[in-house]
């Protein structure tokens, strides 16, 4: 349930509606608003009776909450959250592109990457640090190293970076190191990272998991608000299905059904719905065209020589191309929304 405070309320009436929700044995959360105050009750395991509040004085509105994720919802927040990455903002009607290598092999393959990838206009520099590989025999990631060549790529580009962190026992560094921290498809419900990332004081890109339903990948996110880390930027990057033409399903649909359920920026990693280079660039058109907030895409300056996920990275060429397409697109699809809904 959602207690909304009339616009005249003081501090002390809205002090009042906590400290009864609190008696009640509910926990209680601010939510921000641009007008009035609202206060949300979180740990009911039912429906509220919504009377004891209304009664108190400066109350206006008690709205039942229906869905199972409650900070990551429109019903509790109507406007669009804006994720602060470093210096770019992400969400609302803004266009990011996340681009760089599936891996950081070495400093010059980051660093030629980076330099390319910027000069075709991306924001932001991705890479893994820490790979998790279905195989154990496959190249694992440069971990701490590549850490330190991520902070060289924003130390000399000035591009925020991105890198996925894998464990726990990982996150301090990674959150030192890097200003958006990605958690992979594979971890989208391990919930002690879920938790960690609840007390990070960096933004957090979390992948649905490859086989999640839309409502179990916004409980993970509603893990890490919960926590008190209201910075999360969603990415669609395809499920499990029976086709064989691509390495998963991107499921577009998502990125509609988020935008309406949730306040929450979402982007579109097309490289690993597709796992092959073909699809990528008419996939992130697709993505924009229907209302993902950026895409986080794969590239490299020599694919074939990759240590991983080769076959999906575009070549610089291709990449330029793409912000082209994309920026076009986004600049005659971002006005169909509205806080929500796509107006018709
Ligand atoms: C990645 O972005 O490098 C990655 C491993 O992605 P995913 O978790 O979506 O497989
Ligand atoms: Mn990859």
């Amino acid at each position: 349930m959602l207690v909304v405070m009339d616009q005249k309320a003081t501090p002390h009436q809205v002090d009042a509606v906590v400290k009864t929700i609190e008696s009640l044995g509910y926990a209680t959360r601010a939510i921000p608003g641009g007008q009035r105050v609202a206060i949300g009750i979180l740990n009911n395991p039912g429906p509220v009776d919504p009377s004891p509040f209304l009664a108190l004085p400066g109350v206006k509105d008690a709205i039942p909450v229906t869905r199972p994720y409650k900070l990551v919802s429109r019903e509790f927040q109507a406007e669009d959250t804006v994720v602060r990455v470093g210096s770019v903002a992400v969400g609302n009607s803004r266009l990011t592109i996340m681009a760089g290598p599936c891996a950081v092999e070495s400093d010059t393959q980051a660093m030629t990457i980076a330099r390319l990838v910027q000069n075709a206009g991306a924001h932001m520099f991705r890479g893994g640090a820490f790979k998790p590989r279905t195989s154990p025999y496959t190249f694992q990631g440069l971990g701490e190293q590549g850490l330190e060549i991520l902070a060289r790529v924003r130390r000399e580009t000035g591009l925020p970076v991105v890198t996925e962190v894998v464990d726990t026992d990982t996150f301090d560094r990674v959150e030192e190191t890097v200003d958006l921290i990605q958690i992979g498809t594979r971890n989208m419900q391990n919930f002690s990272l879920l938790r960690r990332a609840g007390r990070a004081r960096k933004p957090i890109l979390l992948k649905r998991g490859m086989s999640a339903t839309i409502d179990e990948w916004l409980m993970a996110a509603e893990y890490i608000l919960e926590g008190g880390n209201s910075q999360v930027i969603l990415c669609e990057r395809g499920v499990r299905t029976f086709a064989h033409h691509s390495r998963n399903t991107l499921d577009l649909s998502a990125v509609a059904v988020v935008r309406k359920e949730s306040h929450l920026p979402v982007i579109v990693d097309p490289s690993h719905a597709a796992g092959r280079r073909d699809q990528v660039i008419p996939l992130s058109r697709a993505a924009v065209a229907v209302g993902a907030h950026g895409i986080l895409v794969e590239v490299h300056h020599a694919p074939e020589k990759a240590m991983s996920d080769g076959a999906q990275s575009l070549y610089p060429h291709q990449f330029e191309a793409l912000c082209r397409q994309i920026r076009a697109i986004f600049d005659i699809s971002a006005g169909t929304w509205e806080s929500g809904e796509p107006s018709v």
